[in-house]
């Protein structure tokens, strides 16, 4: 089969990660006998240097066309950069909501893997991270609290600042779909995260939720309070496959899931639409700190990759392909300088990259 792939290597130690996820691409095709054609784009800073504008129509239009979009990051060193001045709509960051939302992507997907070659980066005793887990969270991204209406203003001489959750049942539904669906590829597990003993947009998750799940008897639903859920996360993460909730409790609970692996080198993600085009990136920014350097840990572009395969093109035996080789070269001890850890080989990006290929 051939495959449209929009490579949008970035800012910063983008072009490096990007690079060796193409390398691993290529070797799959190869393998399996696919062939991905690339076609680049400018987004983030290297947009605004060329075009003024951190995402053009044209770029956007380009992207639309592809059978799936491969991201590194964008963005310059925080208070350092020359397009950290700009107005906020023209800064590099502007370009990864835009591209989003013209995508029409309302399903992010990050899983929080632990390794167990990387079990002593994780944060967590071992004894309540067991050396492993891999859960996922799919959090909805384009409703809620955060596109809600808002207002501030004074009432009888008091500040007062209002924010609102609205949710439609279509907006759940089509959410709670993904969320099953991902549970299908994995172990079939949706724990369905919301506040319903308080909240009304909450009561309705939990019933429309429930009505989705009578299509997918084969996938084992549950639920449970954010509270509770954001405790479980540090107190048991094994016991989850695929959490499912709304943006803001999403957005925490995706970012302290990322926390206990305790290596955001290797956290891939994906966001995902009605159709089966889906922007896929690592969970990290763009590292200006270490670009240029040989020193970027390339494998959370790489799993991205994978994941692409798996959700975009449903090519799950080589999405697999990929992680084992990843976890191959794991075993063999080799590191790159994030998760180096003592009796380790130090490595540099486009060695692990190569190692990757050569296990494929
Ligand atoms: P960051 O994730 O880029 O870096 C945080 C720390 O982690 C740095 O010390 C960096 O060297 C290290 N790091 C990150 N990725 C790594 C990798 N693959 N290998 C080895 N080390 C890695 O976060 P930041 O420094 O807060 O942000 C830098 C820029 O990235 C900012 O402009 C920010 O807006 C942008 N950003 C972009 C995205 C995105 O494109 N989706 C996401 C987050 C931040």
């Amino acid at each position: 089969m051939k495959y449209k792939i929009a490579l949008i290597p970035g800012d910063g130690i983008g072009p490096e990660i990007v690079a060796e996820a193409r390398k691993v691409l290529d070797r799959v095709g190869t393998v399996y006998g696919h062939e991905f054609l690339y076609e680049e784009l400018l987004m983030g800073g290297a947009s605004i240097d060329a075009t003024g504008e951190p995402l053009t129509a044209e770029t956007l239009q380009k992207a639309k066309e592809s059978d799936s979009v491969l991201l590194g990051a964008v963005g310059g060193a925080v208070g350092q950069s020359k397009w950290y001045e700009l107005p906020p709509n023209l800064r590099p960051e502007a370009g990864l909501l835009k591209i989003r939302k013209g995508l029409g992507l309302f399903c992010n997907l990050r899983p929080a893997v632990l390794f167990p070659q990387l079990k002593h980066a994780c944060p967590l005793k071992e004894e309540i991270s067991k050396g492993k887990f891999d859960f996922t969270v799919v959090r909805e991204l384009t409703g809620g609290v955060y596109f809600g209406e808002r207002k501030t203003e004074i009432e009888k001489g008091i500040r007062k600042a209002v924010d609102t959750m609205p949710y439609d049942e279509n907006e759940i539904c089509r959410i709670a779909k993904w969320a099953f669906e991902i549970a299908r590829k994995r172990r079939k597990q949706v724990c369905s995260v919301d506040k319903a003993n308080v909240l009304d947009t909450s009561r309705l998750w939990r019933e429309v939720v429930s009505e989705v799940a009578k299509e997918y008897p084969d996938v084992q639903i549950t639920n449970m309070l954010v509270d509770n859920c954001a405790m479980q996360i540090v107190k048991d993460p094994s016991q989850f496959d695929v959490i499912l909730t709304e943006n803001m409790f999403g957005d925490i609970l995706s970012d302290e899931a990322s926390m206990v692996t305790g290596s955001i080198g290797m956290l891939p993600s994906a966001s995902l639409g009605e159709g089966k085009l889906g922007l896929y990136e690592p969970s990290h920014g763009s590292a200006p700190d270490i670009a240029g350097q040989d020193k970027a840990n390339p494998i959370a572009t790489i799993l991205s990759a994978a994941m692409m395969l798996r959700y975009s093109f449903d090519l799950e035996k080589e999405a697999s392909a990929i992680e084992d080789a990843v976890s191959k070269v794991l075993d063999q001890g080799y590191r790159t300088m994030d998760i180096k850890s003592d009796n380790t080989i130090l490595i540099g990006t486009k060695e692990m990259g190569d190692r990757i290929v050569a296990q494929l």
